[in-house]
């Protein structure tokens, strides 16, 4: 189906992008690769007027790195985080990039749009709350940071307000001897994950020091999995601890039945991730190189 009539207007920076979506109201939105925006305007959902193209806004594609933490740009593409020395740096964020769908959503869709999207199936959210990251925001009111983890509050419905632009997200460099895993399981490549799980954990004298567990596509919003983490934090990673985790996990998410499977196959995942991811994570941490991506089925 072709999307309803729109009017589209382009923004040569932040502020104007900001005052253009305030003065056009209810029905503009901010268009930045388009990759969930154009689907949701030619499948009618919602009432699209006006598009504020914010793509060709300088400077906010940039991918910094240092040793207190990691900055990147709303407009940074899939493809380029995929591609750049950070995805390799932390190889849980090549994990993600290169998972996500195939060449040509990578090359448009962007990180800040994927958050804004309010989508629970989008990864860059699941892997954002692993590593417990900010996003940055500007809006008619000013400059906010908020912690990604709760930044979607249902579904499709994020704590952005009417002009609020992200302009991007930061996280703190993981401690040393910290390692992460995302792993996801999709029916194809040009299809979002039928679950997704990220896991970032530090192990101390064989225990488990610190962990944090998130999943995707396994409810209305990422979860933050906080029950499987306590079943490991302190403790040994074990077989036993370990399914003790993953069965938390599934206690902890609300799947719903689609086309992607019942919500007893989708459980049933959750449990495999889950501890592929942490299993992942831990062999990193002891200084394995260990290649995930998302898998097919
Ligand atoms: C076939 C297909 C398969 C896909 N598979 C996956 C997948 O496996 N994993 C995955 O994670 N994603 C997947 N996607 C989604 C893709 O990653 C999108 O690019 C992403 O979700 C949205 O980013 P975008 O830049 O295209 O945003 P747009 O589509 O331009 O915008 C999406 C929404 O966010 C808002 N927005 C965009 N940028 C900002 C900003 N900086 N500030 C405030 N609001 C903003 C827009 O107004 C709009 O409401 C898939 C998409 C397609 C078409």
């Amino acid at each position: 189906m072709y999307p309803a009539p729109f009017r589209y207007h382009r923004a040569a920076s932040v502020e104007a992008a900001i005052r253009q979506l305030s003065e056009l109201g209810e029905g503009a939105r901010a268009l930045a690769g388009g990759q969930s925006l154009l689907v949701w305007m030619k499948m009618r959902f919602g009432d699209f007027t006006d598009l504020v193209d914010i793509g060709r806004i300088s400077g906010l594609d940039t991918i910094e790195q240092d040793a207190a933490g990691v900055r990147i740009g709303a407009l940074a593409t899939h493809a380029r985080i995929a591609r750049s020395p950070l995805a390799k740096l932390l190889p849980i964020v090549g994990d993600c990039a290169n998972g996500i769908a195939d060449n040509q959503v990578r090359s448009r869709g962007t990180i800040g749009g994927s958050l804004a999207s309010g989508d629970p199936a989008c990864d860059w959210p699941v892997l954002l709350t692993t590593l417990d990251a900010k996003l940055h925001t500007q809006g008619p009111d000013g400059k906010r940071d908020l912690p990604v983890d709760g930044f979607v509050e249902d579904l499709y419905v994020t704590k952005l307000k009417p002009g609020e632009l992200i302009t991007g997200i930061s996280f703190a460099m993981p401690a040393r001897g910290s390692a992460g895993a995302y792993v996801g399981f999709k029916r194809c490549a040009p299809a979002y994950p039928t679950i997704s799980v990220g896991v970032q954990l530090s192990l101390k004298d064989g225990q488990c020091e610190d962990i944090r567990i998130a999943l995707g596509s396994a409810g209305l919003t990422t979860i933050h999995a906080r029950a499987a983490e306590a079943e490991l934090r302190g403790k040994t990673l074990t077989p036993a601890s370990l399914a003790r985790a993953a069965d938390a996990a599934v206690d902890e998410c609300d799947p719903v039945e689609d086309q992607r499977g019942s919500i007893a196959f989708k459980q049933s995942i959750i449990k495999v991730l889950v501890k592929r991811g942490i299993e992942t994570a831990r062999r990193r941490s002891q200084g394995e190189t260990v290649e995930v991506s998302h898998e097919y089925y």
